[in-house]
């Protein structure tokens, strides 16, 4: 492979990255707020974990990813819906996406981590105390 086609990969790979991995997102941010007010130290986006976790909880060796149901493809969400213009550009988008969260949460599941994953949609505000819930049975 020359250096050229390496470049465009990369280049190309951190165009996809920064399109779905956009930091401290409302979703994220909400999250937050609800493991602080719960009493839980956490940190965030740790760059030497797969996939740069958005929140971290070392002492229960619990990794948090908070996923748009866009990008992320929730299933049977209303959220993840499909553009109607360039469908197959749009099919293999969210396709990689899946596959690249699969293998981080895989990776991290191999290292010993616990994955929590919140969705965007369930952080309307009806659905808070069944996160609380979650968490509540996940740091015991
Ligand atoms: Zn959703």
């Amino acid at each position: 492979m020359s250096s050229e086609v390496i470049h465009k990969v990369s280049e190309q790979r951190s165009r996809n990255m920064s399109a779905i991995k956009s930091k401290n997102t409302k979703p994220e941010i909400a999250v937050r707020k609800l493991l602080h007010s719960m009493g839980y130290r956490f940190r965030l986006h740790r760059k030497d974990l797969p996939g740069s976790p958005d929140i971290v909880l070392p002492k229960y060796k619990t990794v948090i990813f908070v996923h748009g149901c866009f990008w992320h493809r929730h299933e049977n969400c209303k959220y993840a819906t499909t553009p109607k213009t360039r469908p197959a550009f749009w099919e293999s988008k969210f396709n990689e996406n899946i596959r690249r969260d699969r293998t981080n949460q895989n990776n991290l599941i191999k290292l010993g981590w616990k994955v929590l994953v919140i969705w965007e949609c369930d952080l309307k505000s009806t659905n808070i105390s069944n996160i609380r819930e979650l968490f509540d049975m996940s740091f015991k």
